[in-house]
């Protein structure tokens, strides 16, 4: 029998209760994979609490998942038994196993473990689209990047400084400061404590930047407008703090601004975006460009437990859950 996080209304961490599941055999163009490890991503607070639209009825969380392909259904030739394989898929991941799309698989390198794989699948190939779609940083842009001791934080810091861009970080607290330092920005602001958007005029010598990473939202998004240079690339994908309410198109007329509003779906949904999105964060990961070095674990019965702490502000790096 499997298991699941199986959450019957939207609600708070509670609402996720450990069940009994069927899992179907896999049917034409599917495949069932056995998970060993599951990351755990804002996205999954999201939908749990219902900010995001829920599927109807019941609903599974967890959007990014690494594992072992048991079996193949008719005309699946891209995944066989045995295939260690990892995905991004917007929910129905906190579970033991799972059928899934194969087309939806990539198959992992030798040299990327299972805990490193479903840590990145949807954190690193969003700031690989973060980084060449959303804005393509050139070498020499400053960027400014919030809660970059988070999941995606320490990873879009990386890549940034593996571009040859500067990175600068918001974190909150000294020891997310120092951990991020650690991680490719080249300086990080306490936004807990300081006012970060004077803090990056001074930090720049008032060039400002070329581009802001904004997911905290409600709290962040009118500082970060603040931050940018003439014709700057406001990039909000997220928001921690609350969604962005009284945002007015004239707020970008100070310097012919841009700003955009991305979701990684829509940027890994052909097969071919997929593959070269993953290809490129695979290689960095191998070429030790970008580490996923910051990975708490936990028993998947404890994912209520992993989304108290992220909703608390109280994680660093990524947390994966394993079956
Ligand atoms: P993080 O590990 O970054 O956790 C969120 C962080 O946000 C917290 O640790 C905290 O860092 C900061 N934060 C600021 N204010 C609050 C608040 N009021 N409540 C809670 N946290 C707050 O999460 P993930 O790496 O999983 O995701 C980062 C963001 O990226 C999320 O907003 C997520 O939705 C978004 N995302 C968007 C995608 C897209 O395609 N649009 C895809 C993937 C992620 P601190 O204490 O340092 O402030």
């Amino acid at each position: 029998m499997d298991m699941a996080l199986v959450a019957r209304r939207p609600g708070g961490p509670e609402v996720m209760e450990w069940s009994a599941v069927e899992t179907a055999a896999p049917g034409p163009g599917e495949a069932l994979v056995r998970h060993t490890a599951i990351g755990v991503n804002f996205i999954d607070v999201y939908h749990r609490s219902g900010l995001y639209p829920w599927p109807e009825g019941r609903m599974i969380p967890g959007a990014e998942a690494a594992g072992v392909v048991e079996a193949v259904g008719p005309g699946v030739d891209t995944v066989r038994p045995g295939d260690r394989v990892a995905y991004v898929l917007k929910f129905g991941a906190y579970r033991t196993r799972r059928v899934v799309p194969a087309d939806r698989l990539v198959r992992l390198p030798d040299a990327i473990p299972d805990t490193v794989a479903a840590s990145v699948m949807l954190k690193g190939l969003t700031a690989q689209y973060l980084v060449t779609s959303s804005y393509a940083v050139q070498p020499g842009d400053t960027v400014l990047v919030h809660a970059a001791a988070g999941g995606v934080g320490l990873l879009l810091g990386q890549w940034l400084r593996a571009i040859g861009a500067r990175a600068i970080g918001t974190a909150g607290g000294p020891a997310k400061v120092a951990l991020a330092l650690q991680h490719g920005y080249s300086d990080v602001i306490d936004y807990t404590a300081t006012d970060f958007a004077p803090e990056v005029a001074r930090l720049t010598r008032g060039a400002l930047c070329a581009a802001v990473y904004d997911s905290v939202g409600r709290d962040t998004w009118r500082g970060s407008l603040a931050c940018l240079k003439r014709f700057g690339m406001f990039v909000n994908f997220g928001q921690s703090s609350g969604m962005i309410e009284d945002f007015k198109l004239s707020d970008l007329a100070r310097g012919s601004l841009s700003a955009n509003r991305p979701m990684l779906f829509d940027y890994v949904d052909a097969r071919e975006d997929l593959e070269r999105r993953a290809a490129d964060l695979f290689a960095r990961l191998e070429r030790g460009e970008v580490r996923a070095d910051v990975v708490a674990t936990r028993p998947l019965s404890e994912a209520a437990e992993a989304h108290a702490a992220l909703e608390g502000r109280r994680t660093t790096g990524t947390t994966v859950l394993i079956p």
